[in-house]
């Protein structure tokens, strides 16, 4: 596919107005990487291992938790970046007024009803983070609790299993990598 000036342009501005909202926040690991990171690797592994060529969706990936994370709203982008990045956005963004409990079940019950861009996102999103769980962990985790956030993002992704087989087979690639090192990790505390 072949993307123009303005799909260049809008790519970049994606890029430069998420790190603007997220430049004051870091991500929960040792280290406290610059929370930027994680949107950009979502939005890399999508296009070169998933093979996504929808500018859209790329943009959306950009943006994917500018709305849950910063004072971001829906509106902004859709007037920034247009309906379609402006759905895909909605759709990956839980309801801040909720329990996290309860936001957590509606992932599972809403993953296998979002659009097929939604799910792209929706997958980078959880193979960067389970990725993390095992090798940079948000430093306050012990074992049982990063367990169970493996366990509850595979139940998420059953919903989105069969939109994207390359990153079906990353995720259970990484699934698989994570659980090993978590093991490992266990055993050598004992
Ligand atoms: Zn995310």
């Amino acid at each position: 596919m072949q993307f123009d000036d303005k799909d260049i342009s809008r790519l970049l501005a994606a890029v430069k107005f998420a790190s603007e909202k997220h430049k004051f926040q870091k991500r929960k690991d040792k280290q406290g990487s610059p929370y930027i990171n994680h949107p950009i690797k979502v939005a890399e592994l999508i296009w070169n291992k998933g093979e996504v060529r929808d500018i859209d969706v790329i943009i959306a990936a950009l943006l994917h938790d500018t709305v849950e994370d910063t004072d971001t709203s829906i509106e902004e982008i859709k007037k920034l970046f247009g309906d379609k990045v402006a759905l895909y956005v909605s759709e990956v963004t839980d309801d801040k007024k909720l329990q996290k409990e309860e936001r957590k079940k509606l992932q599972i019950k809403h993953s296998p009803n979002i659009s097929h861009g939604a799910k792209q996102v929706k997958f980078g999103d959880k193979i960067s983070n389970i990725s993390d769980i095992a090798e940079s962990p948000p430093c306050n985790w012990d074992f049982d609790r990063r367990r169970q956030y493996l366990e509850w993002s595979n139940n998420v992704v059953k919903g989105l299993r069969g939109s994207n087989d390359k990153l079906e087979a990353i995720f259970d690639d990484c699934l698989t990598k994570s659980e090993i090192f978590l093991d490992n990790e266990y055993k050598n505390t004992k």
